[in-house]
């Protein structure tokens, strides 16, 4: 399932290989011709960069994982009222009333939310700051 964590190899710096957020001019490599993963400015990336450049899938795959679950924690309740409040402003009581062609529209007008965003923000954030987290903890499997 490894998405960003621990990317190497692209020619252009776009996503920090320990957060995943913007990376800047700054890299890791082990020398030679050996592929870079960029960071961001962030000190804890920096201070991270060569346990992650090493580390395995598996293990790469575990800290994703954990990042999901504790950004996911901190969001599912905004995202579902961000939902439930647009569907309730916007004279939608009953889910059995919603048919298909309803729920396009719906989609599209809560997709343009400008609170909904703000949530997802708010997600890669947390998702950011997990990674950082998981991967400074000595929680097993490191
Ligand atoms: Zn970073």
């Amino acid at each position: 399932m490894t998405m960003v964590l621990g990317i190497k190899g692209d020619a252009e710096p776009y996503h920090c290989g320990v957060c995943s957020r913007q990376a800047s001019y700054l890299g890791y490599h082990t020398g030679g011709s050996t592929p870079i993963m960029w960071l961001c400015e962030d000190q804890a990336c920096v201070t991270f960069a060569k346990r992650i450049y090493s580390m395995s899938y598996t293990k790469l795959n575990y800290i994703e994982e954990r990042a999901i679950e504790l950004a996911s924690d901190q969001t599912i309740e905004p995202i579902l009222q961000t939902i439930l409040t647009h569907l309730w402003d916007n004279d939608h009581k009953s889910l059995d009333e919603i048919t298909g062609d309803h729920f396009l529209k719906l989609t599209d007008e809560i997709k343009q939310s400008k609170t909904l965003n703000k949530v997802f923000g708010t997600f890669l954030l947390s998702f950011s700051n997990a990674l950082k987290t998981e991967v400074g903890s000595l929680d097993p499997p490191f």
